[in-house]
């Protein structure tokens, strides 16, 4: 499952090729994929072609671009815009063409490494062609993720949106989402105060996307053994510098893996398990049980935490 780490790879790597184009034309080869989307498949084709892409931008797991307002129909006097949401689920890809008047060092075809190389169409579910030859693919083997066109609500705070924007609006379908750790308009002396006040296991709160966005089981793990937590510590429980040091961890835990292209197994296709790739390796304790924590030697272990594995060392990470 794609990871915050993944997330920003994808956007970055979109940004400088999409960003001042137009939507040409849009094909939509799976309506599922548009299943959030209020209308189907004609009225999103409807709804892109024409317009803008203004600027690319996340937070937590959420990407989105806002678009130019220029062939909006209806005009609400309350409505900031609207927006081309994209949801990688648990096996989408976002590819990037370069047209021919894009200069690029790269070759043509971008990123996103890993997936069905034997057949880049085969989980090909909606394409997006833009000004310039410029194409975007979203691929997606489980259908778990996809596109919808969402209006832009103000933020709460007033504070531009995310990574990626500078806009105080965030589309309507994601305003549940709270802010990232690599956000940097985060309240986080807010956000260690809001951690206190619950009185859940701290890894239920830092999963929590309305709390804390982008924390998925790898980092929480991982930041976790770093903190020396132990998972099921009821969070209003801890003091304020210990969950200080348990989010520095987490967000240095998505730092290390952003500057290797993210954690590398972000596909179905290529190291799922996390078991490989330059970034799994660097892991201390996430599917590393049976094997000594590398700060007292003691075996990690791998226990079923609500629905989900927990990996941790029984010595430094003390349930109390
Ligand atoms: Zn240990």
């Amino acid at each position: 499952m794609p990871e915050l780490p993944e997330v920003e790879v994808v956007r970055r790597g979109l940004e400088p090729f999409v960003v001042g184009r137009v939507i040409e034309r849009v094909e939509v080869r799976e309506e599922r994929s548009l299943k959030r989307h209020a209308g189907g498949a004609e009225a999103f084709v409807r709804t892109l072609e024409g317009r803008e892409i203004r600027e690319v931008a996340r937070r937590g797991k959420f990407l989105w671009a806002p678009l130019s307002d220029a062939r909006r129909t209806t005009s609400s006097p309350s409505s900031i815009g609207e927006a081309l949401v994209m949801h990688l689920g648990m096996s989408g890809q976002l590819r990037v063409y370069a047209g021919e008047s894009t200069q690029s060092a790269q070759a043509s075809e971008l990123p996103l490494r890993e997936g069905p190389a034997s057949d880049p169409e085969r989980h090909l579910r909606i394409r997006v062609h833009m000004t310039g030859g410029t194409r975007i693919d979203f691929l997606d083997q489980r259908i778990f993720g996809g596109m919808h066109v969402s209006s832009l609500v103000p933020t709460p705070d007033g504070l531009a949106a995310g990574v990626g924007t500078d806009l105080p609006a965030i589309p309507e379908s994601a305003a549940h989402i709270a802010r990232d750790l690599l956000d940097p308009a985060l309240d986080e002396p807010g956000l260690i105060r809001r951690i206190r006040t619950r009185k859940s296991p701290i890894k239920a709160v830092i999963l929590d996307q309305g709390t804390v966005s982008g924390v998925g089981n790898i980092y929480a793990d991982e930041a976790l053994w770093e903190a020396r937590l132990h998972y099921a510590r009821p969070a209003s429980g801890i003091s304020s510098r210990k969950i200080r040091e348990l989010l520095t961890a987490c967000r240095g835990v998505m730092q290390r893996a952003l500057e290797v292209g993210g954690t590398s197994f972000d596909s179905l296709y290529v190291n799922v398990d996390g078991r490989s790739g330059y970034f799994a390796r660097s892991l201390n304790a996430y599917g590393k049980h049976g094997t000594p924590c590398p700060r007292c030697s003691r075996p990690l272990v791998r226990v079923q935490f609500q629905n989900r594995s927990s990996h941790y060392c029984p010595y430094c990470q003390r349930a109390r």
